[in-house]
């Protein structure tokens, strides 16, 4: 008999505003192969910068995903091809090579110092709901209970959001 291993339902957040952006997207979702199953991903977006707005533009997108490691094992996988993409240590939402964060691990929530799921910045961000809305709109967030799509039209439009491809 073959035991069948379980996979949990990630999403994860990618954006990049250094370098050659599309590329450094492009080399991410191919690197996230080897941490999971990809079996979706969002339209392409452009987005303003939203807390130190003095720099340039974020591409962002996001996957969905199905992967038999451990939220703390992804959370390390991830930041290892952030570094092997070129990501260096800046400011705090400075400017970035790519940055891969989990926004779901199927239903769980943890909140421990070095991981918090689901990602505690969803619902005040248009470049993660709207690309979440693409692949998931009646996904369930367990913080709020609410609907991705619920949590799109409580945040209204995003001026500063457009969709790219
Ligand atoms: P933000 O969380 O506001 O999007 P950021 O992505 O710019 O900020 P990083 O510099 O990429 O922040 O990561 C800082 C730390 O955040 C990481 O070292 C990691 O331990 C922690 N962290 C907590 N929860 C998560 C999560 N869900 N996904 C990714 N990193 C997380
Ligand atoms: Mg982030
Ligand atoms: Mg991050």
């Amino acid at each position: 008999m073959s035991e069948q291993t379980a996979k949990t339902d990630v999403f994860i957040a990618l954006g990049t505003n250094v370098g050659d952006r599309e590329a450094n997207l492009n080399l991410a979702i191919d690197a996230l192969g080897r941490l999971m199953e990809v079996t979706g991903k969002s339209r392409l977006y452009q987005s303003a910068p939203m807390y130190v707005t003095d720099q340039p533009a974020f591409l962002n997108m996001a996957v969905k995903g199905r992967t038999s490691l451990s939220a703390e094992d992804l959370l390390t996988g991830l930041k290892d091809l952030e570094e092997e993409i070129g990501r260096r240590p800046t400011f705090r939402n400075g400017p970035r090579v790519i940055d891969l964060d989990i926004l779901y691990y199927g239903k769980d929530r943890i909140d421990t110092e070095r991981l918090s799921v689901p990602h505690l910045r969803i619902a005040e961000r248009g470049f993660v709901l709207y690309p979440l809305n693409d692949l998931d709109p009646q996904w369930q967030d367990v913080r709020s209970g609410k609907t991705i799509a619920e949590m799109v039209q409580e945040l209204g439009p995003d001026e500063g959001l457009e969709v790219l491809s």
